[in-house]
């Protein structure tokens, strides 16, 4: 089975659309959380997975834009664009993302936003919070998001986990160890590559394959200025930042 696996897409309508065509046809869609926030679709991106048949969890944006976490727990701009964001939402979105919680599993692959020790908040970013997440799971495979990092880390036999920041393009075959896997992010990449990131992992070959795919990020950012959201928002997007 080839599963296509979006993550932190941040209402970032026309990164979405470029990474749902490059991906092409798929068996099944994953959504790792963070619909919304940040950028200025954000029913759109809602509407567009929904109709996909995405599978998916929250992200600690999703729960803001919802009332389940206060606007108050996040810095300045984000704060900003999740009030705006929360009197965006049209009573079908809102439904959609109370149903949706920030952990599940599904064929067998934990997914979770943060970390599954913490799936709100927490950052996968280190081998001891890796050591963690392991500990956290039963299954061999694990997916988050949040860091907006393409990154893999790897169980391994000295007990501290591998780490390893994924560029696109990479893949990662079957291994006999656990492994904690983020695809990156759809609408608001950070690690210096401003193209939309995605995941496609074939279940058959275990294999996972990182893909970045170009998208116009000049005319998310004319949107975003029409809309008066933060100016630094709108900025990062050209950087990857
Ligand atoms: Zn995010």
């Amino acid at each position: 089975m080839r599963i296509g696996v979006v993550s932190d897409i941040h209402s970032n309508l026309t990164a979405l659309v470029a990474v749902l065509d490059d991906m092409g046809a798929v068996d099944q869609l994953w959504c790792l959380g963070d619909f919304v926030g940040y950028g200025p679709w954000p029913n759109e991106c809602i509407d567009l997975l929904r109709e996909r048949g995405a599978l998916a969890i929250a992200g600690n944006h999703d729960l803001a834009a919802i009332g389940t976490l206060s606007c108050e727990d996040f810095n300045g701009d984000a704060a900003i664009a999740a009030r705006w964001t929360a009197d965006q939402l049209s009573p079908s979105s809102r439904s959609y993302l109370e149903s949706l919680r920030p952990i599940g599993e599904v064929e067998g692959v934990t997914l979770a936003h943060g970390t599954p020790r913490e799936p709100v908040w927490e950052y996968m970013l280190s081998a001891s919070t890796a050591a963690a997440g392991f500990d956290a799971i039963d299954t061999d495979l694990c997916l988050v998001g949040h860091t907006h990092i393409p990154s893999l880390f790897v169980e391994s036999e000295s007990g501290v986990p591998e780490v390893s920041y994924m560029p696109g393009g990479a893949t990662s075959p079957s291994a006999p160890l656990q492994r904690i896997v983020n695809p990156g992010s759809v609408g608001q990449p950070r690690d210096r590559d401003p193209r939309a990131a995605y995941l496609v992992y074939d279940t058959d070959a275990k294999e996972l394959a990182w893909r970045r795919v170009e998208y116009d990020i000049d005319k998310v950012q004319k949107r975003m200025r029409e809309l008066g959201l933060p100016a630094f928002l709108t900025e990062r997007l050209a950087y990857g930042v």
